[in-house]
């Protein structure tokens, strides 16, 4: 391409996005808050690169963190006209190299994958003799993942877990046993769990030179976006592709640091300048995404947290026309909440707005069941991301047999989307009659959503065939990248990074839920808690709506405190302080001297303040913590504060309601 059509490629950035783009060489650092145009920045940097004949595209290798925003990436790049560069998550990656290098440094093919760790975690425990349920089976397998991807071995974790101010269940020493029990069940298997992938790769890199020379000489330009939620795992894969170059941009914004609880660190942006002295460091402050409404909102959340060391302010410009100020909506309950949203949604979709243009965002993937219905009542197709993998639906594994088994057939080039057609149909789907509801919808919306992904591609490359659209499909259930089904985006906060919106609903904002009752007591995790709000409401472009229910059920205790996050942000509410927390059900008879009686009342306490507050029950109290309640029967907070499990954060919460459960 001539250099003309280069210089065209930064046309639709400003000054500072235009200097970023132009330094394709050497590194690059992006920092900036959201919406500001780092996404941008960096796709046009590559395309810049590409078409001023700098990178070979198939050697620039562009990083991020979820199987969504790889695709974001790679369209944006498509947009550009840039083939041949690789989008991907850092497991998607990893992946693909290790397959092909798994003979040399593995000795045999590609090890399969443990998906779900659940179930071998759960033989771990049960050979630790410990007894879990399904939370604290999950927050086991958490616990190894955590390890896992800050470098920990099962030695290492008791430290690093007590250091890092870590809640589990169990004593760290067993959590440890688990995770050393855990690895060497894998070894034995043979298998690999998702940070093994990316471990061997990286130890393929550092110990087989060979290995090392092949991978350097076919990626050579590295770009990460989202680079504050690395972690030091993906750390030690990115520098081992680098093995010494300083070929890498990094893109991110601190204020969006999320995943700090599964081991990510923000230090690795803020501090890349200090590790390549001739970095060229951009900030970018001019807002391109959303309305000033919204952008004021996000400045005043992210503004009213504490100051951070080493942080540069990151206040925010917006740059599109007036628009419409954010809501702020109490409800009765979460299914009033949920019917209201419901409403609004199709009201807007009866007014043209495309459904696919609406999210609908929570904290936690439970609270998505109640949005569901609603929508389903409300008749407006929806779309859940971060649940069931697309690829692994039935109906969807059942299209791609099916499609394969054509493919093999033969078939004409230039016939793709009707033959796709046809392979559905025998399965019964009925193109324009999408069922009303339920999962009869779920089922044709994922077939219509495979027609809609061969539209598109022949699109891009008319000459396209069934076997061709088949490696296609292989080749995205190994990035896990679904394709985009027209309906409202049902998400949670942590699956809408990077992504936009021009009108965004972020629901059941109640202090407990967000921030999370586990986070309260540390508040570091708080101050997490609040930055996942402020990547919630900065994916709006336009309108915003910020929701919450005083209880959860209809008829129940109306008694949810609204988010403290949304002190000094929702109009008519001065900062107030979250009521204390009572116990719906007073405890009726005390057997003097029955610890065990005591025990089980404290245990039905336990169970509705979870309920309450829609956390597990260990959350509240630990069993251990309960027994020792029941044994001493502290009379007053001094006495209860000296018990094990006990810190000041849970005394203030729940002090009172332990004191009056034990005097009964
Ligand atoms: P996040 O932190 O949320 O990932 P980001 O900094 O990556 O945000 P982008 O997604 O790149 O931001 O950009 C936000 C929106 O603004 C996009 O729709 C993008 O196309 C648009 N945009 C960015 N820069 C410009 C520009 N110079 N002119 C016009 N539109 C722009
Ligand atoms: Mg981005």
């Amino acid at each position: 391409m001539a250099h003309a059509d280069a210089e065209a490629v930064l046309d639709g950035l400003d000054d500072e996005q235009r200097a970023a783009a132009r330094a394709v060489s050497g590194p690059v650092c992006i920092l900036a808050g959201a919406g500001t145009g780092k996404t941008r920045t960096i796709t046009h940097r590559i395309a810049y690169g590409v078409h001023t004949g700098t990178y070979v595209p198939e050697q620039v290798l562009a990083v991020t963190f979820t199987a969504r925003a790889a695709g974001e990436l790679r369209a944006r790049l498509a947009a550009l006209d840039v083939g041949g560069v690789q989008a991907r998550t850092f497991h998607a990656a990893a992946m693909r190299q290790l397959r092909y290098f798994a003979p040399r440094v593995l000795g045999g093919p590609m090890p399969g994958l443990i998906e779900n760790k659940l179930r071998v975690v759960a033989s771990a425990a049960t050979r630790n003799r410990l007894t879990t349920d399904r939370t604290s089976l999950r927050d086991l397998a958490s616990e190894i993942e955590w390890a896992k991807t800050t470098l920990a071995t099962p030695e290492d974790y008791p430290a690093r877990a007590k250091a890092a101010g870590r809640e589990v269940p169990f004593e760290p020493a067993a959590v440890a046993a688990v995770y050393a029990s855990y690895e060497q069940a894998k070894q034995r298997d043979g298998a690999l769990d998702f940070e093994d992938l990316l471990l061997v790769t990286a130890y393929a890199l550092e110990e087989h030179p060979d290995v090392a020379r092949q991978v350097r000489a076919q990626y050579r330009h590295f770009v990460v976006d989202e680079y504050q939620d690395v972690n030091p795992l993906q750390q030690r894969l990115l520098d081992a592709w680098l093995g010494g170059r300083a070929e890498v941009c990094v893109v991110g914004d601190p204020n969006q640091t999320i995943y700090s609880f599964t081991g990510a660190d923000p230090d690795y942006l803020l501090g890349f300048a200090d590790r390549y002295a001739d970095a060229a460091v951009v900030k970018l402050e001019r807002d391109y995404r959303s309305t000033p409404q919204v952008v004021g909102l996000a400045n005043r959340l992210i503004g009213q947290a504490p100051p951070r060391k080493g942080l540069p302010g990151l206040r925010l410009l917006g740059q599109r026309p007036q628009g419409p100020e954010p809501r702020f909506v109490e409800h009765p309950d979460e299914p009033a909440e949920a019917a209201a949203v419901a409403a609004r949604c199709k009201a807007l979709i009866d007014e043209g707005t495309p459904a696919a243009e609406i999210a609908v965002l929570f904290r936690i993937n439970a609270q998505s069941q109640v949005y569901e219905s609603a929508l389903a009542d409300a008749g407006v197709p929806y779309v859940l991301k971060g649940g069931e993998r697309f690829f692994e639906r039935p109906e969807v594994r059942e299209a791609v047999l099916l499609l394969r088994g054509a493919a093999a057939g033969g078939n004409d080039p230039g016939m793709l989307v009707p033959a796709v057609r046809d392979v559905l149909a025998s399965t019964g789907w009925v193109e324009h009659r999408p069922p009303a509801g339920g999962a009869a919808r779920d089922r044709w919306q994922s077939l219509a959503a495979l027609v809609d992904l061969a539209v598109d591609l022949v699109a891009e490359n008319p000459a396209l065939d069934l076997a061709g659209f088949v490696t296609h499909l292989a080749e995205r259930a190994d990035a896990q990248h679904a394709p985009t089904v027209q309906g409202v985006t049902l998400a949670s906060m942590h699956a809408a990074k990077g992504l936009e919106w021009d009108v965004v609903f972020v629901v059941g904002l109640v202090d407990g839920v967000l921030p999370i009752a586990q986070s309260l007591s540390r508040p570091e995790a708080v101050e997490e808690e609040r930055r996942l709000l402020y990547v919630a409401v900065t994916r709006a472009r336009e309108q915003l709506t910020l929701s919450w229910s005083l209880a959860r059920n209809p008829g129940g205790r109306r008694a949810r405190p609204r988010s403290r996050f949304l002190d000094g942000l929702a109009p008519g509410s001065g900062p107030t302080a979250p009521p204390p927390r009572r116990p719906a059900k007073r405890a009726k008879v005390v057997l003097e001297g029955e610890a065990g009686e005591l025990f089980e009342r404290l245990r039905a306490w336990r169970s509705q303040t979870a309920q309450d507050a829609s956390v597990p029950a260990y959350v509240v109290f630990s069993d251990a913590t309960l027994q020792a309640i029941a044994e001493s029967r502290p009379a007053s907070l001094r006495e209860l504060s000296g018990l094990p499990g006990i810190g000041a954060r849970k005394l203030e919460l729940y002090g009172a309601d332990v004191l009056a459960t034990v005097s009964g």
